[in-house]
């Protein structure tokens, strides 16, 4: 599948990977839609890249059915499809074992794995009805974590989450697999965003991180998109239920 005129929803998409991968599916020829808790970013986010083609806002806070729900009317009434969803929208908190707030764990379970089920579970709806109509089928990319499966002491709720979002890829792409519908996870290291400013203000964080990363630097959002537009094409025809990482070969 060639990504010029498939529609693509981003979540989270103001900034960061979301951004950069909006962004090359607008080089690629696709329909974009961002999406965003924060208006005013997501806005600005939309207007830079409608320079490069067709984009829209919509808001949409993924943890909130209604949000979602508003997103998948508004992208169906834009462009009359769906064909890729990208679940980007995360979140950080955390704090030691022992101390930590069930409202933080709460908090960023319920971004990072409700909202990614939400998202793909309204998406993965129209994809079946596309298909059983005779339609191509889509795809879901989902923004998972070299934290899946290595940890970050401190913590914890992140890495539960995107353990989860994982398992929510394998389970979402076994579902799917008879449609022909394609469910991946890209599992990056450390990226150069704002979810890591607490990393490159702290040298010894920063110190830390790479230390653990053979490639001697972090990565760039630019790298990311990239795997996600290969998982979004038919290069990718016969991989599903996957976690690609890219993480600078990172130690545990
Ligand atoms: P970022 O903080 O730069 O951007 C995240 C975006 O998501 C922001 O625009 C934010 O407003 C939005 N967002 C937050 N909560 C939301 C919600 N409830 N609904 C919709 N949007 C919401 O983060 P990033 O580094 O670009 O991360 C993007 C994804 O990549 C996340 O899922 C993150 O966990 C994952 N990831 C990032 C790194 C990294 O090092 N940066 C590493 C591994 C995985």
């Amino acid at each position: 599948m060639t990504l010029k005129n498939k529609v693509a929803i981003v979540t989270g998409s103001a900034r960061g990977i979301g951004f950069a991968i909006a962004k090359r599916f607008v080089e690629e020829g696709s329909k974009v839609i961002m999406s965003d808790v924060d208006d005013d970013a997501g806005q600005a986010a939309q207007e830079e890249l409608a320079a490069l083609g067709e984009v829209t806002y919509i808001h949409c806070n993924v943890a909130e059915r209604l949000d979602v729900r508003n997103l998948i009317a508004g992208t169906l009434n834009a462009y009359g499809d769906i064909d890729i969803l990208v679940n980007n929208a995360g979140i950080v908190a955390g704090g030691d074992f022992l101390d930590l707030d069930i409202d933080d764990f709460d908090r960023v379970l319920n971004v990072n794995l409700r909202g990614t089920f939400l998202c793909s579970q309204a998406v993965a709806r129209h994809l079946v009805e596309k298909v059983e109509n005779g339609g191509e089928p889509g795809t879901i990319i989902n923004l998972s974590s070299i934290n899946s499966v290595l940890t970050i002491p401190g913590q914890l709720p992140y890495c539960v989450s995107k353990g989860g979002v994982a398992q929510l890829t394998r389970t979402a792409a076994v579902a799917l697999a008879p449609y022909g519908i394609r469910v991946n996870a890209i599992g990056p290291g450390s990226i150069m965003t704002d979810m890591l400013s607490a990393v490159n203000s702290d040298p010894a964080a920063r110190a830390r991180v790479l230390s653990r990363t053979p490639m001697g630097r972090v990565g760039e959002p630019s790298e990311i998109a990239g795997i996600a537009v290969f998982l979004a094409s038919s290069d990718s025809s016969y991989v599903t239920g996957q976690t690609i990482f890219a993480d600078g070969g990172r130690l545990p």
